[in-house]
């Protein structure tokens, strides 16, 4: 169906952040499958792991136990730092959204506040909390009692949330919206309005999730922790996986029979999972992410034709002076690197985690010179 339009490019092929197309032309990978591939493609890691799943067990629906899903939710949970956390594992971030919808019902209350120009997904719940009248508009009705406010915007999150409101959910950074970063202490002061009206704080974390901004699930920064969380995008390392987690006492609001999907915890999507966080801690990535933020950060700065850098780690917006980003990203395209363009003046990157540094350096040398260009008609 025509709902993405037309791609150009038909890839058939992909190790670490290089892809190559149908034609043999190569491309470095600087999006990652939006922020998805987060060890690259095709790391041996994640290859080996999926391959000795799907030839032990590949799936056995949640009637069964299996170590995999256990393993991986424990996992989870250390990293969240309560080790009461509880994980519903499913197979998008739209799903992980609604998993989080669907359990703040479950504190018999039923006003929601969200954010505008954010994106939560596409199905009816998760679409209900995006912030994005375009996406919204041509498939009204959707749920009632949602408010969206404008994003850092304290003084109207006092306003809007009281003891009715069941859930705030927030993006730590918007993704889709062109990589923005709210105000310092945000997340702290909404953190604040949550405990004084008993409501649940939902981190949607599936773009900033899996250390993609150098801190696992892109909140850390605040020194807060959210009641929910909800990751996918990196988690599978390009399999589909996506998980809700729940802390503290929010934790055992779902009862045996609430929610439910075939697919999720899966096997093999886990192994996938585990083997990526493995990865990422052995290798102390998330200190590099950092690392390459300052890097990138740096480098960019220097470059004329861009007004400021976005965002935290591996997900940076980068606004040029002149509404030409999707012009810079097709000259991009033809010099072989892959990027996106959310808006008329935003080039967002989010490449894999363990992007190399040369690779970092071909991505800036080539960037200045189509800049450059594109400045110069
Ligand atoms: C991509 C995204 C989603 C939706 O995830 P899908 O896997 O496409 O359903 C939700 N929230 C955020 C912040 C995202 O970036």
């Amino acid at each position: 169906m025509p709902t993405y339009g037309q791609p150009t490019i038909n890839l058939v092929k992909g190790k670490g952040c290089v892809v190559t197309d149908a034609q043999g032309n190569s491309y470095l990978d600087m999006l990652g499958g939006i922020a998805t591939n987060i060890l690259g493609h095709a790391h041996p890691a994640v290859t080996s792991a999926v391959k000795k799943q799907i030839s032990t067990l590949g799936h056995v629906s949640n009637f069964y136990m299996h170590p995999n899903v256990l393993k991986l939710a424990e996992k989870l949970q250390d990293l969240t730092g309560d080790k009461g956390a509880k994980v519903f594992f499913c197979n998008s971030g739209a799903e992980a959204n609604e998993a989080a919808l669907k359990l703040s019902r479950r504190t018999n209350r039923s006003q929601i506040v969200a954010t505008e120009g954010s994106f939560h997904g596409r199905t009816m719940g998760a679409l209900s909390l995006t912030g994005q009248p375009a996406k919204r508009d041509p498939f009204k009705p959707l749920l009632s009692g949602i408010k969206h406010l404008p994003f850092g915007d304290v003084a109207a999150m006092r306003r809007a949330v009281t003891t009715r409101t069941a859930m705030v959910i927030l993006e730590p950074i918007q993704g889709e919206a062109g990589v923005i970063t709210p105000p310092a202490r945000y997340l702290r002061q909404v953190r604040e309005i949550c405990d004084a009206t008993g409501t649940i704080m939902a981190i949607d974390a599936v773009q900033t999730g899996m250390g993609r901004t150098g801190e696992w699930f892109g909140y850390e920064h605040e020194g807060i922790r959210p009641d929910v969380i909800t990751i996918a995008k990196g988690l599978g390392g390009g399999l589909p996986l996506g998980a809700m987690i729940a802390l503290g006492d929010y934790a055992d609001l779902f009862k045996p029979g609430d929610h439910g999907t075939t697919f999720g915890g899966n096997p093999v999507a886990c192994a996938s999972g585990l083997a990526v966080i493995d990865y990422i801690e052995k290798k102390d990535l998330l200190s590099k992410v950092s690392r390459d933020e300052t890097f990138l950060k740096e480098s960019l700065a220097t470059l004329s034709g861009i007004k400021l850098v976005r965002g935290r780690g591996l997900l940076l917006g980068i606004v040029l002076k002149r509404k030409i980003a999707f012009e810079v990203r097709d000259r991009l395209e033809d010099a072989g690197i892959l990027v996106n363009a959310p808006s008329s003046s935003v080039i967002r990157i989010a490449p894999a985690l363990n992007i190399s540094q040369r690779e970092l350096k071909q991505f800036l040398l080539i960037f200045s010179v189509v800049l450059r260009k594109a400045h110069h008609g």
